[in-house]
């Protein structure tokens, strides 16, 4: 984010990718992938693929972390060595334990923990390739895994980023725009009441330019969000499997 370059990232209202200012990025998202996950989902957002598995609720171990009063949910976020241009040291590092920390608090926002006390739900994602916007992929993978194991929740997690390039507010922003840009605001929303999971902020945007960034992300959730309900339909309805 920020970095000085000589590459006009916005040019009579269109980027590099020919996207417009208010496009997201090609989507596509597949519920129940895997066989041995109770829940899973394969999300390709513009350059990134994402997996999500789901495990619980189970057994708490180790014991000591179990709750008499809800179920502990735990989430991985984790790139994968070959994901990046330069190969990513493997295990976790600053940058994921944040980004898992947060996500996790976003989906204990919608998971009915309370009706399983004493157990475990556990949520791994691991980024598969990475092109910018990870963490809202990610998050987004991970909610339709929960529902895909069948884990009741209040609503779904949706999440889209927005930012500023080239001195323009945007939907979605890719790699280059991500790297060169002033600003990226991923932000996370609960589809039926717009209530905000998450929210964080890379760069600088005055007052004005942030509300447009959080309305604009807002948007893009909720088309996010038709994509999740179609690939839940798609696994459940039309039964694909
Ligand atoms: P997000 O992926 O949620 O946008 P960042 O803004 O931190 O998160 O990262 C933007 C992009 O930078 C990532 O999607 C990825 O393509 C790249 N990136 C992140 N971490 C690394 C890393 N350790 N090595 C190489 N590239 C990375």
């Amino acid at each position: 984010m920020g970095m000085k370059s000589d590459i006009e990232l916005i040019k009579d209202g269109k980027r590099l990718d020919g996207r417009g200012v208010n496009d997201l990025r090609p989507i596509t998202i597949k519920a129940g992938v895997l066989e041995r996950a109770d829940g899973s989902c394969y999300v390709e957002w513009g350059g990134n693929k994402v997996l999500a598995a789901v495990y619980g609720p189970q057994e708490c171990l180790p014991k000591h972390i179990a709750s008499p009063h809800r179920a502990v949910l735990t989430y991985r976020y984790n790139m994968a060595p070959f994901s990046v241009e330069d190969r990513k040291r493997p295990g976790p590092d600053r940058r994921s334990i944040e980004i898992s920390k947060i996500s996790k608090e976003a989906l204990e926002r919608v998971v009915l923990l309370e009706k399983f006390p004493n157990t475990m739900i556990k949520v791994f994602v691991e980024i598969l390739q990475a092109d910018a916007g990870t963490r809202c992929a990610a998050l987004t993978a991970a909610s339709v895994a929960l529902a895909d194991a069948g884990i009741p929740m209040r609503d779904l997690v949706t999440a889209c980023a927005a930012g500023k390039i080239g001195g323009e507010i945007v939907l979605d922003l890719g790699k280059k725009e991500d790297n060169f840009g002033e600003a990226d605001v991923p932000v996370a929303i609960l589809p039926h009441t717009k209530e905000i999971v998450l929210m964080q902020m890379d760069g600088q945007l005055t007052p004005e330019e942030y509300r447009k960034a959080l309305d604009l992300s807002i948007d893009g959730c909720t088309k996010v969000y038709e994509l999740q309900k179609k690939a839940l339909r798609e696994r459940y309805v039309e039964g694909v499997d």
